[in-house]
């Protein structure tokens, strides 16, 4: 079985990104700037947003990180947004979800300008993707496609199916597989006899949250599996959506957890500011 590895993946997309970065500084003066702002003290988040600031400075982009105490009101933030809406050093926003339950998560991706919503939250954004005319896509989809490219795997003519329908991961999923000509079917947790959709995939691309839910039984022989899952199991290590062990014995190709669709997602977060740091250049 082949192991789509987003540590290989990752690593080559990155050495191509801090070359166009060197290039458009060269070019132009300008370095491709992020900001990344977290409120409060999720750890997770807090890892996140870590390695977001560590992955712009090793491919030469500049990323100022906000930390706001979770007591931060909604309006603080929006000013906050408003400033960076407006500071031309910044060509990327990102506010790392979720937020503490007293600011309205929609309401403060709207008011980050879609020029500069490089995680592709924002309205304007998803609705360009719906008609297929973007400039930026959503990190984690759009991850899952690099990877499917780089080991050749064409979805066109396909079966695919994705289970998750969140508006981060499940339903852009589907509308970029639908846009690579793949027959598309989104499952939920309302799904009756799933067993009898996952079987039927010849792409299985699975974002639910819970740990090892998708079975060998599941699964058809000779699929590819993309597990986008990522779970923390008791003793601290980190699995999948899928059983990563037992499917690969029967799967064509597969993504592991940790390793697989994590690296991408923060990849394509550093393609997207240096899409938006061209965009802005060429206004
Ligand atoms: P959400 O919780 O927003 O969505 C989960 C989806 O799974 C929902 O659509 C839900 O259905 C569906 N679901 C839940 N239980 C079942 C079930 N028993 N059968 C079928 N479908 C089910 O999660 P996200 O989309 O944000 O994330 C999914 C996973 O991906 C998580 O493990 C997360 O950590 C991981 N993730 C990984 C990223 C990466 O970088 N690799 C980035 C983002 C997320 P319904 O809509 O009906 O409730």
């Amino acid at each position: 079985m082949l192991v789509i590895s987003g540590k290989e993946v990752s690593a080559a997309v990155r050495q191509t990104i801090a070359e166009e970065v060197k290039e458009f500084k060269s070019e132009t003066g300008v370095t491709p700037g992020l900001a990344v702002v977290m409120v409060g003290d999720n750890p997770a988040s807090a890892v996140y947003v870590r390695n977001k600031h560590k992955a712009c400075a090793e491919v030469g982009m500049y990323s100022e990180v906000h930390t706001l105490p979770a007591s931060t009101t909604e309006e603080e933030l929006l000013a906050l947004l408003r400033q960076m809406n407006e500071n031309p050093a910044l060509h990327g926003i990102l506010v790392q979800l979720p937020l503490p339950k007293h600011i309205n998560e929609e309401r403060v991706i709207a008011n980050i300008s879609p020029e500069k919503d490089v995680d592709a939250f924002h309205a304007q954004n998803v609705g360009k993707i719906m008609i297929g005319n973007y400039s930026f896509l959503p990190c984690t989809p759009a991850g899952v496609m690099e990877l499917l490219d780089y080991y050749g795997i064409d979805p066109a003519g396909k079966n695919c199916v994705v289970v998750g329908r969140s508006n981060i991961v499940g339903k852009p999923q589907a509308l970029l597989m639908l846009e690579r000509n793949a027959t598309v079917t989104v499952c939920h947790s309302r799904t009756k006899d799933l067993a009898s959709f996952t079987k039927d995939a010849d792409i299985l691309v699975v974002a639910i949250g819970r740990p090892k839910f998708i079975t060998a039984d599941m699964v058809k022989p000779g699929a590819v599996v993309i597990d986008v899952g990522i779970n923390r199991m008791e003793d601290g290590k980190l699995c999948g959506d899928a059983d990563y062990e037992a499917i690969s014995e029967i799967a064509s190709a597969m993504t592991p957890v940790p390793g697989g669709v994590g690296p991408m997602t923060i990849t394509m977060l550093l393609k997207n500011t240096l899409t938006a740091a061209k965009n802005f250049q060429k206004k």
